[in-house]
């Protein structure tokens, strides 16, 4: 598809076209490895993890209290408020076993984790319990089995507690650990080639002649990549030279899983990008329906996936989160790569033509009602650096919406998931 053939050239692609697209065309590139867990965070399951065991193995406490047998009628002696007097016949530390068994009228002191000795099906929390000499007081009618988390009660032995295609948080590598695992089979780290392109651009650090910016989007696109667990290879600045760009990027197609570039993505006689991919292997360059946004192009150098990025700086950063972050988890494995989004009070009024899907820079606040409240950044150009920075989030406005009113509900990208 040409999208840019013939000017004005089709309607522009709504970014669920651009997302089904991404989730028809890449799949899971990198092989898997073994690793330890401390290193697993953030990657990409590539196998199934069971539970070799009971987890917890047996019945264990759940408090630190007074383990018994519940009567079976009321025949033990109440003493006074609703206390019953029990025999103790024994301690069990957790990590201990209690060899004997617990008999009607007697209890044995237990603390959290401490395997339920036999004879015992319910336990008292000590701050509702009684010392005495040789006995202990418990409260009478407790529920019969209270304070006792069953074996199994959080993972049965032979199930299965994590799948393929799940990213590792803190708690699933927890889990992992707790059914005796010391390493997972993940996905390779996605190794990403990323370059700015333009003539204009100038490394930090270095001299800016006339004319001259600083390149800023190969600094938030590291970022946003180390976010997500990929291997970034950052091969600087590309001129606005067809022949030294169709160069580098076959050279570096060789050695990537995935190649980014931002900028000369338009169709002006600066832009490269879309001639230079097209030469060394395929292209789709559309103009997203998204602002800001557009262009994308999205292709494969060889065998390598290709994503041309629009060059202005807050579009760079958004096309990367909307289409950019599930391209990078599909490819790295992920099963599963929802845009997190949640529902907010808009604190603004908001008015904009139909057709094309809005995304406005929002800080939020906790509004008279205890809710989040978003507030729109003043300025919706998309060279303002600024505005990411101000705002927490993105607003998500419909393509046919024309109004947002202020109190009306709506929805919410909030950047810390957009991050990871
Ligand atoms: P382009 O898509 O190449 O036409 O670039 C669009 C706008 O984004 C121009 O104003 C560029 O100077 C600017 N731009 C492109 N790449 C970068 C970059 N890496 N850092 C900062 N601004 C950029
Ligand atoms: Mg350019």
């Amino acid at each position: 598809m040409d999208c840019f053939a013939a000017a004005p050239g089709p309607a522009p692609l709504p970014l669920d076209e651009a997302l089904a697209r991404v989730a028809q065309t890449y799949g899971a590139v990198t092989e898997p490895e073994s690793v330890p867990l401390r290193a697993a965070l953030g990657r990409v399951l590539a196998e199934s993890v069971t539970a070799p065991v009971n987890v917890p193995p047996v019945a264990v406490s759940a408090m630190d209290g007074w383990g018994y047998r519940a009567p079976e009628s009321t025949d033990e002696e109440a003493v006074g408020e609703g206390l019953v007097r029990l025999t103790v016949v024994g301690r069990v530390p957790a990590g201990s076993v209690f060899s004997g068994t617990v008999g009607v009228g007697e209890a044995v002191r237990i603390f959290t984790g401490a395997p339920v000795p036999t004879g015992v099906d319910t336990i008292a929390m000590q701050e509702d319990c009684r010392a005495e000499d040789g006995a202990v007081l418990v409260p009478a009618g407790l529920k019969r089995g209270s304070n006792i988390r069953e074996a199994g009660e959080d993972m049965r032995a032979g199930a299965v507690v994590l799948t393929p295609g799940r990213r590792l948080r803190a708690q699933e590598i927890g889990l992992a650990a707790a059914v005796g695992r010391a390493s997972l089979s993940v996905h390779k780290r996605l190794r990403v080639v990323l370059f700015s392109t333009g003539d204009e651009l100038r490394e930090p650090g270095g001299a800016k002649p006339d004319g001259a910016i600083y390149d800023a989007n190969r600094y938030t696109l590291a970022a946003q990549l180390d976010a997500l667990g990929a291997e970034v290879r950052d091969l600087g600045i590309l001129p606005d030279n067809p022949d030294v760009t169709r160069a580098a990027l076959a050279e570096a197609a060789g050695t990537a899983d995935l190649l980014i570039t931002s900028g000369g993505a338009s169709v002006g006689e600066e832009d490269h990008i879309k001639a230079v991919v097209n030469s060394l292997g395929s292209i789709d360059l559309w103009k997203l329906a998204v602002k800001p946004g557009k262009p994308l192009a999205l292709g494969r150098i060889g065998d390598t996936p290709f994503l041309g990025l629009p060059g202005n700086p807050v579009s760079a950063m958004v096309t990367f989160m909307l289409v950019g972050r599930p391209l990078v988890l599909r490819l790295m494995g992920a099963e599963s790569v929802p845009t997190p989004r949640c529902l907010v009070v808009s604190g603004f009024e908001f008015r904009k033509k139909p057709g094309r899907r809005e995304f406005l820079r929002a800080r939020l606040a906790t509004g008279p009602d205890g809710r989040p409240v978003a507030h729109k950044f003043p300025s919706d150009s998309s060279g303002v650096l600024t505005s990411m920075v101000e705002a927490d989030g993105l607003v998500d406005m419909p393509a046919e919406a024309t109004t947002i009113r202020e109190g009306e509900m709506v929805e919410f990208l909030p950047f810390t998931g957009l991050f990871a």
